[in-house]
């Protein structure tokens, strides 16, 4: 049976007493996961809430979001979780896109107050009938006036079994900007999300005694799927971190032996730069992915800490991993590996003729991870799937014996003076260059060339490079027509909720300097 509830109740029944989740002071049992989870369905039920009806859920990395997302999908409701960062006018398009029923919110944190703006954009969406906030304070019976997750849970029993869905009902919908820039729901089937729970277990070799830590956002597809979904269906302990911290995370790894670390590359830049001296030998495996991980950081990682990192690449819309660096293989730094069993990855041409093998294309991919498609957006899907295959956006290449490397994003190609300039082979390059922590190239537009290459610069700690000298080097490096001739130093980049560099806002950024110029 292809259904993460399924499995949260077995391990429920063969090992109730193994902890599933640590954070903070709080420990939870699988039998106690369970039965809240449980209590959470039948809440649902008790409100009508009917399988496959929507229900949204905003929370960050704490215990709730396991909790309330399990008991979604045992009432065989349909998750769609929320990116924790949103605004009120972003929340009542994603309740109103999505036709949510429901909605579980948590109440925010210092500087990130969620309920406030949560309350406000339900209010407006009468479609969405119900809303809970969850509270840390469990004395709490309301907030404004709507129930709190105690006050919702208390009287609802402990036991409750999962609604059987087939294989192709949608289990989740998430929202991701895909390739144009707007917010689209991907529904991932059951199917979609239990398989890819699998292979991500297979990949990892993961055991029931692993120990993940969680510090990718559990609303991504990424953490949900490899920090949630693949331990939860095997019985492991999951320590969950709200935040990023490296220093904090380190001691988290310590204390608590951890075993398994998955994170976006600015988090290996982090660990990288952290002094804290943690023993962190308990590790045994590094996940990258989400990003390109820069081989320099890679390298130093590796050496550092004494930890494998595997990378993989993928998108919300293949569950996410399409491709990976498999353990028993031999591994190519900056490539993102081998497509996943049961898994095809092509790189065809503008017009899906597959490229020679070594020429760049974009990538396709088919097979059983490829989302059922974006939730009302029919003219998307025609772009989107052909014939069975997801078209990316991405553009790649294979080397002769297989192995996948991501060139860029096909959008993120700058073309200077009719010469095609990768960004991220300017930023690998600058990576190594001893005082640069972090690094993003984007294109400015330009009278001459069409486009010029900017690279905005974050400098390690007590670095004093200058945006000149930083130039005069790359210039050594690279060829003419692609090294930097713009270079920025900046006290940190815009990064979105996963830690991904936010490129788009620094394209907006030079682009509206051109305007008004
Ligand atoms: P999301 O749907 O938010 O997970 O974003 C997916 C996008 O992240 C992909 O289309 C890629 O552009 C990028 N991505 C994911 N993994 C990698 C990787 N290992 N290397 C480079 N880019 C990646």
């Amino acid at each position: 049976m292809l259904n993460l509830a399924a499995a949260l109740q077995r391990n429920a029944v063969s090992k109730p007493d193994k902890v599933a989740i640590i954070c903070g002071d709080v420990q939870i049992t699988y039998a106690q996961f369970n039965a809240m989870a449980s209590q959470i369905a039948n809440g649902l039920k008790a409100k009508g809430i009917q399988p496959g009806d929507r229900v949204a859920l905003s929370c960050p990395n704490l215990p709730f979001f396991p909790l309330v997302y399990y008991g979604i999908q045992k009432a065989g409701a349909v998750t769609v979780p929320l990116n924790v960062l949103l605004r009120e006018r972003e929340i009542k398009f994603h309740l109103e896109d999505s036709a949510a029923k429901f909605y579980f919110c948590f109440e925010g944190v210092e500087g990130l107050p969620m309920a406030q703006a949560g309350v406000a954009a339900f209010e407006q969406v009468e479609s969405c009938e119900h809303m809970v906030v969850m509270t840390a304070d469990q004395s709490l019976t309301d907030y404004q006036g709507l129930p709190t997750l105690t006050a919702f849970m208390k009287d609802q029993s402990p036991v409750c079994d999962y609604t059987p869905r087939e294989a192709d009902d949608t289990a989740v919908i998430l929202y991701t900007s895909g390739t144009t820039g707007q917010p689209k729901g991907a529904e991932l089937t059951h199917s979609n999300q239990y398989t890819n729970a699998l292979v991500a277990q297979n990949l990892m070799e993961m055991r029931g005694d692993d120990v993940h830590l969680l510090t990718l956002p559990l609303f991504h597809t990424f953490g949900q799927t490899v920090n949630m979904n693949a331990p939860v269906s095997l019985g492991c302990t999951m320590v969950m971190v709200p935040r990023f911290d490296p220093a904090l995370v380190k001691g988290l790894i310590e204390k608590h032996k951890v075993t398994l670390f998955a994170g976006v590359p600015t988090m290996y830049i982090g660990m990288n730069l952290c002094k804290a001296d943690n023993d962190v030998s308990s590790l045994r495996i590094g996940v990258s992915g989400g990003a390109s991980l820069p081989v320099e950081v890679l390298r130093t990682f590796e050496e550092k800490f004494n930890v494998p990192i595997l990378e993989g690449y993928g998108l919300s819309e293949t569950s996410p991993i399409a491709s990976f660096n498999h353990l028993d293989m031999p591994r190519i730094p900056g490539s993102v590996g081998q497509p996943i069993q049961g898994v095809e990855v092509r790189v065809v041409d503008d017009k899906g003729q597959q490229q020679p093998q070594g020429e760049p294309g974009e990538i396709i991919v088919r097979g059983h991870n490829i989302m059922k498609g974006y939730l009302n957006r029919p003219e998307e899907n025609v772009k989107a799937l052909r014939d069975g295959w997801f078209y990316t956006g991405d553009v790649g290449r294979f080397d002769e014996k297989g192995n996948l490397f991501i060139v860029d994003r096909v959008k993120d190609l700058i073309i200077r003076g009719g010469f095609n300039v990768y960004p991220r082979e300017i930023e690998e390059v600058f990576m190594t260059h001893t005082d640069v922590a972090m690094v993003a190239v984007v294109g400015v537009p330009c009278d001459q060339y069409g486009e010029e290459v900017k690279a905005f610069v974050v400098l390690k700690e007590g670095a004093t490079v200058s945006e000149e000298a930083l130039k005069a080097w790359g210039k050594e490096q690279l060829a003419a027509y692609k090294y930097p001739r713009m270079v920025e130093i900046r006290q940190a980049l815009p990064m979105n909720a996963t830690g991904k560099i936010l490129k788009k806002d620094l394209r907006a950024e030079v682009l509206q300097a051109a305007e008004t110029a």
